[in-house]
């Protein structure tokens, strides 16, 4: 077994031109978000690339122009192996016109051994490489016990969820690995949960009934939505700072939990008294906590605010928490993800590392998310395992290691083989 794991491992040193000249192709596909909408002919040439290697394919759209995809290769003993998804996103950041990009950033180019290119740190590096191996397991002729699912999805880069969507249609694995960019360590990640909260009076007052509602003696009951906000962003900042003072979690600077009052829109007009108050906040939570039980605690929070202030009380604020698009109806839920160390796969996932790199990988967590959470909310195993650095991600000339992403199909094709060869217990 170990003599056939060697030559396929050996393949990517042989072949790395071909890996090189793959990932160079999918960076051409210009598949930003946003926009958005723009990732069919990336998501059909992986989808070709997928049959031609004899996985059976899935293809739909999740929005018009924007399909997932995922490729299944059944294992000859599917009853008493284990399965693995392997996941990643085919979106890419966006690019702003004024970027001062050293060449086109969809015409990607090498450089003192860095391939440049919207794309190649987060996160076609690591599709390329699960491609790859994909080939290489195909190319070689090895058939694995355990199913291996392949999936491309779409809109992560603005909270669209393909791999949600990949979840709800019923694809599952005994583990999943998200190939996003984390400089080859092994990841958890904390979450993210977008909310607004609304002010909203009752009735709409002129301007010039101001002085009647904050005088004495003047006997109207009503205030501006606007002013009465700031109170609750002064509630929010309370929480936010006991948070830090009394929550952590390995791995994290203390206080990586934090409510970003983002956006506020307020007001109709300058002879209005605002009657509506909307804030848009984005909340970071640690890999041990939910994002519903984090929503509550705000909803309690600034309830308790509201209830000490007579007009609140009377006009309490109203939530709405996530969304499923940043572009659709602006919002959106990354859940977090735990790693169990002790798990079977991780452990096979640190053993793969080690035999190829020769030293032990670091375990830890991602300072961003992934869609690697929604894995941990459909109870199926999961770790964020890629090439490229963060500090590349959504930067200008954003960039991977051409050294980095060899060694990594180098350990993702040994997991795969490893994972799928091990028995169900
Ligand atoms: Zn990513």
């Amino acid at each position: 077994m170990h003599h056939l794991l060697n030559h396929l491992v050996n393949q990517v040193d042989y072949r790395q031109d071909e890996l090189v000249d793959l990932l160079k192709e999918l960076i051409q596909f210009k598949t930003p978000a946003p926009p958005a909408r723009n990732t069919e002919e990336a998501q059909q040439f992986i989808d070709s690339f997928l049959q031609e290697k004899g996985l059976s394919t899935d293809k739909w759209d999740v929005y018009p122009g924007d399909p997932n995809v995922v490729g299944v290769r059944k294992g000859t003993h599917s009853d008493s192996h284990r399965s693995l998804i392997v996941n990643g996103h085919v979106d890419v950041a966006e690019v702003n016109e004024d970027e001062a990009w050293v060449s086109d950033p969809f015409t990607p180019f090498v450089r003192d051994g860095q391939i440049i290119g919207r794309g190649a740190a987060d996160m076609k590096g690591g599709m390329a490489g699960a491609l790859f191996a994909i080939q290489l397991l195909h190319d070689s002729g090895i058939e694995l016990p355990g199913d291996l699912t392949f999936q491309s999805v779409i809109g992560e880069e603005v909270g669209e969820a393909g791999t949600l969507q990949c979840c709800k249609r019923g694809y599952k694995a005994d583990f999943a690995i998200v190939v996003d960019t984390s400089d080859l360590h092994i990841q958890g990640q904390g979450g993210v949960i977008t909310g607004w909260i609304t002010v909203k009076s009752k009735e709409t007052f002129h301007d010039a009934t101001r002085k009647d509602m904050i005088h004495a003696g003047g006997n109207l009951f009503g205030a501006s939505a606007i002013e009465k906000m700031t109170k609750i962003i002064q509630g929010l900042q309370e929480l936010e700072r006991h948070w830090s003072v009394m929550k952590s979690y390995p791995g994290y600077p203390a206080g990586t939990n934090t409510i970003n009052p983002a956006v506020i829109e307020g007001g109709r007009h300058a002879a209005f008294i605002a009657d509506e108050c909307h804030l848009w906040i984005t909340v970071h939570f640690y890999p041990n906590e939910t994002h519903e039980q984090v929503a509550r605690e705000i909803e309690d929070h600034i309830r308790a605010v509201a209830n000490g202030d007579p007009w609140l009380r009377e006009n309490p604020p109203v939530f709405e928490w996530g969304g499923s698009s940043m572009i659709e109806d602006r919002g959106e839920i990354f859940p977090s993800l735990e790693v169990d160390y002790d798990h079977d796969a991780v452990q096979t996932l640190i053993q793969s590392h080690q035999r190829v790199q020769n030293e032990a990988p670091t375990v830890d967590v991602s300072p961003s998310v992934t869609d690697g959470g929604w894995f941990g909310d459909a109870g199926i195993p999961a770790a964020i395992y890629g090439p490229g650095s963060l500090r590349y991600a959504h930067a200008v000339n954003e960039q991977v290691s051409i050294e980095q992403l060899v060694e990594y199909t180098k350990t993702l094709l040994t997991f795969i083989y490893e994972w799928c060869h091990t028995e169900k217990e």
